[in-house]
């Protein structure tokens, strides 16, 4: 038996988009992807793949499913067979043996108990910021920045107090274990072996992992010392190079926008959230790496850059842009003119502005021309054979792009930027390619090294947003089993549970599909579905349930929405009738009646259709 943790794993290694994008030619589809269904016969395209929730659905054939499904379907293999096909892509390592499954299987309960300490971490230092007088200077911190009590919740920030004792001893009275607060990073032992607390003095921005659980913390430093930021050590849980600062809260508005905008610090991340740009997020202090532009490229089809416009910040965007272009992603970089950070400019200028500011964004290739003439002082100071090495200089770049012809136009609009004509710079680009690989690395490499920008690190990140416990978006997450019996819609759960007495559940499958909801508390309705004993009809039932949603609903969500749903199509059969009725005609007053039923009906299934969308 695979342990859960390292199917989740599994799961979020993958891009369903990639896996079934080899077997199928897929078409991108505003928030999906489409293609020729390859489990039925047809001309037009009903087979929809969907990124931000990485499931599959066939609306000709019914097929439909996550990762797993599609190769248990597409290759006929079991799910064990299809999990190790998938970990062994993802260079996952999966227990062999008996022994090492058990083994595995503690390991994913430690795991487990990892992550509750550090929720329950994360909420004992938010009481710290809230309540203590200590921390009356990260108060005031907070809200100098403008971060408002909302915001400040929203994202869970807290307080680590001066005295390294004092988590200590709340860690004794709350009985949490010592080893363990030292596997999260949270205490350390120092050099004379004694115990101190890693966070002292310092506002806590939680950083989450994609499912929205907290699995580290960046802290910064309230009063003088350094460094001024901290963050956790890397940990079973937390790695900095694939973790992103509020991905769990910017992800829908992502997803919505296709659109990212990353910025590099924590306090740029929440100042984007609270003014209105909630599609914000920052790497933690460390520069954009591949597995960052993967995740980003789940949700999203573009990327803003937003880097401080001084040389190290142009450097640092040029080495993002790269990165970002390889991944797929097209790429626009902005600076924000007159200000230091995001930050700055947003409470200078305000969200307008800066909505402007982004849609006036540059392409990556045409921001880095710029950005190279202005530091040499203008197309007119800069000699012949310093604006020929800016173009130079863009070709590695330019060969990223996934078409010919946008590397065409960006080469276009760079030569007549630089004073070159357009052939000459096509012509210059063409030997560029015919290069062989290394050589064109080296090209590479010495244009990174001549280039204006200056090579420095990018800064460590500024301050970053916790998040709030029981937001209903705990998307991947999975809630506790006990879950059902303190939903916070107590009146939805006993609408279920009438429901199941009602007419609706005396078909088979929708009463197979309730009773695995309600069998199921806690569980995500993708996996649900493909429990062993789940019939074909309930499974496309709870399949469609589950592509409906914003995120993968969790049984206690999709039971009234399943009723919901089920009621729906009662009242269009009853729509129908009476529409009928009304094209047969009939006695004035009789007909108005109808008229005044079927205007009723139509507003019960809008409201219902609402509901359901909007996972209510
Ligand atoms: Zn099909």
């Amino acid at each position: 038996m695979i342990p859960d943790e390292v199917i989740d794993r599994v799961r979020e290694a993958t891009d369903i988009v990639e896996v079934i994008g080899q077997s199928v030619a897929l078409k991108r589809s505003g928030a999906n992807f489409k293609g020729l269904c390859p489990f039925h016969q047809e001309k037009t395209p009903s087979f929809t793949v969907h990124a931000g929730k990485q499931i599959y659905r066939c609306f000709g054939c019914g097929a439909g499913g996550n990762v797993f499904n599609f190769l248990m379907q597409r290759q006929g293999l079991g799910f064990v067979e299809a999990v190790k096909q998938l970990a062994q892509r993802a260079g996952i390592a999966l227990p062999e043996d008996g022994q090492d499954a058990a083994e595995a299987q503690e390991k994913s309960r430690h795991r487990e108990r990892l992550l509750d300490l550090l929720d329950q971490a994360a909420a004992w230092y938010r009481r710290q910021l809230k309540e203590t007088p200590e921390a009356n200077e990260a108060r005031l911190y907070a809200s100098q920045r403008g971060l408002g009590e909302e915001s400040q919740e929203a994202f869970r920030l807290g307080y680590a107090p001066r005295d390294a004792g004092t988590l200590i001893r709340a860690a004794a009275a709350k009985g949490w274990d010592e080893s363990l607060l030292m596997e999260a990073g949270l205490l350390s032992k120092g050099e004379d072996g004694r115990i101190y607390a890693r966070f002292r003095s310092r506002l806590l921005y939680p950083i989450c992992n994609p499912a929205g659980r907290v699995v580290g913390f960046g802290g910064r430093l309230l009063g003088p010392g350094e460094p001024k930021y901290l963050n956790s050590p890397e940990t079973p849980v937390f790695s900095k190079g694939s973790l992103l600062y509020a991905l769990p809260q910017a992800r829908d508005a992502i997803m919505r926008r296709r659109q990212a905008l990353l910025v590099e610090g924590y306090m740029d991340a929440l100042a984007c959230h609270q003014a209105g740009l909630p599609f914000a997020v920052a790497t933690l202090g460390t520069a954009l790496g591949e597995a960052h532009a993967k995740l980003l490229k789940r949700y999203a089809d573009e990327v803003a850059l937003v880097y401080d416009s001084d040389a190290a910040g142009v450097a640092a965007a040029r080495r993002g842009s790269e990165v970002l272009l390889a991944a797929g992603l097209s790429v626009k970089v902005l600076s924000v003119p007159g200000a230091k950070d995001p930050d700055e400019f947003l409470k200078a200028r305000g969200r307008q502005a800066f909505e402007q500011a982004l849609a006036q964004a540059l392409s990556a290739p045409a921001f880095f021309v710029q950005s190279s003439l202005s530091q040499m002082g203008g197309l007119d100071k800069a000699d012949l054979h310093a604006r020929a090495g800016i173009l130079q200089g863009l070709f590695p770049l330019l060969a990223l792009f996934p078409t010919a012809v946008e590397a065409d136009g960006h080469l276009r609009e760079a030569a007549r930027a630089l004073g070159f004509p357009a052939e000459s710079a096509a012509a210059d680009f063409a030997s560029y390619k015919a290069l062989p690989r290394v050589k064109r690395e080296e090209a590479k490499k010495k244009a990174a090294e001549t280039a204006p920008a200056a090579p420095a690190a990018a800064p460590p990140g500024s301050a970053a947003p916790p998040q709030r416990e029981g937001v209903p978006a705990k998307p991947l997450g999975r809630v506790r089993p006990d879950a059902l019996a303190k939903v916070e819609r107590p009146d939805l759960v006993a609408e279920a549970r009438a429901s199941l007495e009602q007419p609706e559940f005396s078909e088979p499958a929708r009463e197979e599909a309730a009773q695995l909801l309600w069998r199921h508390p806690g569980q995500a309705v993708m996996q649900i579905q493909m429990e062993q004993d789940a019939g074909d009809a309930a499974r496309a039932l709870l399949l469609d349930l589950a592509m409906e949603q914003p995120h993968y609903p969790h049984a206690e969500a999709a039971l009234p929405l399943l009723v919901a749903r089920l009621r729906q199509e009662r009242l269009r059969i009853r729509k129908a009738e009476v529409d009928q009725e009304l094209r047969q005609g009939g006695e004035p007053q009789a007909q108005a009646e109808r008229l005044a039923l079927a205007g009723s009906l139509a507003l019960e299934i809008n409201k219902l259709d609402r509901r359901i969308k909007s996972g209510q």
